[in-house]
């Protein structure tokens, strides 16, 4: 597990590159402070002159010129400053969203899928954005409201520090009230975030599974859970508010109440002539400029606390284990791929889903997993592309232990197609080339042409480069195994892996596709996980695996004489096919037939046309 950085930190990691905007926007925020105490002393300036009986108008125009200088320098530096904030922190929203991206395609895949789709979206969309806001504001204003009371304390206390000093009166006042308000703060916000939470989800399962609800008629049962979510979750914030709303006007009230001290003391000042009725005046005009930036604290801790949150959610994601990966291709001598005495487990809780499994897939054969379902022949297959690595064991190809050698590297030696496939928001054509990116358009068309694409691509409105987003909806399960296949096709890698790729085939198209099957794992080293066994009857090397342990391998014919498990696979698989073509109940005679299947001798590709039907 990497380290979990606190809030600050994690920000300050993702600022690197915008060190720069940010310093600029500090000092710019400095000069903003500074112009906008400039008004002040002008208007001091003016009042000696109102008081002293001598306000000539070109004087005062000279004042009034310069305090409009100031200010306008305070909103223009203000302005620069605020822009500079607002870049780095977008800056910062990207390299953090970048860095959870990275985070994800190295960690282990039951890493990334312990964690519902809809919450990562909601962190990398959602809860990085909420630090936006906070971030770009809490420097130029931030700055403001710090250095500005700071400044007008100190010119306070040039006029006499007495007057600073009641001036400052009602900051404990306040910050008492606050404090009292704010003493179960930290568990009212985490609960606050938890309900937040649990109306986000809920309202995820809604919409994720409206088709069911639709389906089953459930759509009261489910709205009732929907309702009772957001109104909960609105009760609570109601709640919550009711209990703070009186010590938060009452703090809201005090807090910014500078004259509560300022105007009776300025008297007594004034009485026992320490001050002039100039210096009072600007007094109190200069403890106003007090208010705000005191109140804007109370809505800088609210906003320290949302980041505080969302760093912690982001951490979630940028703190997943990762797959050790190394730089230096690995020169491989075959693409035989071994699994030598392979143990995994998916969680350590869960117990093992594979033991001791040992696998040659000699280069270039034909190999295929077989058994009842949740065996673990999926597991073996995602293990070669390690999308995990194993818990004890080894795997290599050709020789090299797959976890020495790069992530890319193997990743360019495998094809694996799975049933599900899926289709990112791009063209069509974009889509298959997935399969290699610097692919031309004639390739990338020549492959989907092999992949029996062609024919439903034209039938589309936009052809080619019709969205995945629009076609989606329209594409049956076997258009979009197609493409998948296309893209297998178009990458043309030494390794394929077929994981029921075909399963959703339609008949009409079956036959086109077990030729291009059949060209795509020509020569290659094949493995197949297929549930129609007729389709992998002529494999070099049939694996039988329950319950994650291999009970039986070899060919077709050995498997049917030497496993009684295959044999009732076998004669089940026979009987589906003859009950669906005839409606007649399995014979012993097609058990006979079974074994009479695999003897026949055939050349490669034929052998491999049958994996399309079955995988
Ligand atoms: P098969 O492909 O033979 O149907 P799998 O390899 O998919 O079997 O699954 C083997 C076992 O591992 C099953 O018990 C299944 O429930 C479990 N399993 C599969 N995927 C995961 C996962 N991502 N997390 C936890 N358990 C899993």
């Amino acid at each position: 597990m990497k380290e979990q950085r606190g809030t600050f930190r994690t920000i300050i990691q993702f600022a690197q590159d915008c060190k720069l905007k940010f310093i600029l926007s500090v000092v710019f925020a400095v000069i903003s402070v500074a112009g906008g105490l400039v008004p002040y002393v002008g208007v001091y300036q003016m009042i000696l002159l109102f008081f002293e009986g001598s306000p000539s108008p070109d004087v005062i125009l000279f004042w009034s010129g310069i305090s409009a200088l100031g200010y306008g320098l305070k909103l223009i530096f203000y302005g620069i400053s605020t822009t500079l904030s607002h870049q780095s922190a977008y800056q910062i929203l990207e390299n953090i969203r970048f860095a959870i991206a990275q985070s994800l395609m190295s960690a282990p895949l039951g890493e990334v899928q312990s964690h519902p789709s809809g919450r990562i979206k909601n962190i990398i969309v959602d809860r990085v954005e909420t630090i936006e806001l906070p971030l770009a504001h809490m420097i130029p204003e931030g700055i403001s409201n710090l250095l500005l009371p700071a400044a007008v304390f100190l010119y306070l206390i040039a006029i006499d520090w007495r007057l600073a000093l009641a001036a400052l009166i009602c900051i404990p006042l306040g910050a008492a009230v606050y404090g009292v308000m704010m003493k179960n703060y930290n568990t009212q916000y985490a609960a606050y975030m938890e309900a937040s939470n649990r109306v986000n989800s809920v309202i995820v399962e809604y919409i994720g599974g409206i088709q069911v609800i639709k389906a089953f008629n459930r759509s009261s049962g489910s709205y009732e859970k929907f309702a009772d979510a957001v109104d909960s979750f609105k009760q609570f914030t109601l709640n919550w508010y009711q209990s703070t709303w009186k010590l938060m006007n009452l703090g809201g009230a005090v807090l910014p109440s500078t004259l509560l001290g300022i105007l009776p003391m300025g008297m007594l000042l004034y009485l026992d002539g320490s001050l002039t009725p100039a210096e009072l005046t600007l007094g109190m005009i200069l403890s106003m400029s007090i208010t705000a930036p005191v109140a804007w604290f109370t809505v800088a801790v609210n906003d320290w606390k949302s980041i505080e949150y969302a760093v912690k959610d982001i951490n979630e994601l940028l703190t997943l284990p990762s797959l050790p990966d190394t730089a230096r291709n690995v020169p491989l001598s075959s693409y035989e791929v071994k699994l030598e005495n392979v143990s995994f487990a998916y969680n350590k809780d869960g117990g093992d889903v594979l033991h001791d499994i040992n696998i040659r897939l000699q280069e270039g054969s034909f190999n295929a997993l077989v058994g009842p379902s949740g065996g673990g022949k999926s597991t073996i297959a995602r293990l070669i592309a390690r999308f995990w690595d194993v818990n004890g064991g080894s795997i290599t190809i050709g020789g090299t232990d797959v976890r020495k050698m790069p992530l890319a590297q193997l990743a360019r030696m495998i094809s694996y197609v799975t049933q599900d496939t899926y289709l990112f928001n791009c063209s069509l054509l974009e889509n298959i080339r997935l399969g290699r990116p610097g692919a031309s358009d004639q390739e990338v068309m020549a492959a989907a042409e092999a992949a029996q694409c062609g024919e439903f691509i034209s039938r589309l409105e936009g052809g080619w480069s019709t969205m995945a987003g629009e076609a989606g909806g329209k594409l049956s399960g076997g258009e979009r195994q197609r493409i998948a296949i296309a893209r297998a096709i178009l990458k043309n890698a030494p390794i394929v892996i077929l994981d029921e790729a075909t399963a959703f085939t339609d008949p009409e198209n079956e036959n086109k596709l077990q030729n291009s099957i059949a060209m795509l794992t020509k020569g290659k080293t094949l493995l197949v996980i297929a549930h129609r066994l007729s389709t992998i009857k002529h494999a070099d090397q049939i694996i039988l695996i329950h319950q994650g342990i291999i009970t039986a391998s070899g060919t077709q014919q050995e498997l049917l004489e030497g496993s009684r498990m295959y044999l009732d696979m076998w004669r089940a698989h026979i009987g589906a096919k003859k009950w669906a073509a005839t409606g007649k109940k399995v014979t012993e005679a097609d058990s006979t037939e079974a074994l009479d299947i695999g003897a026949g001798g055939s050349v490669d590709a034929d052998r491999r046309k049958g994996v399309m039907a079955g995988a």
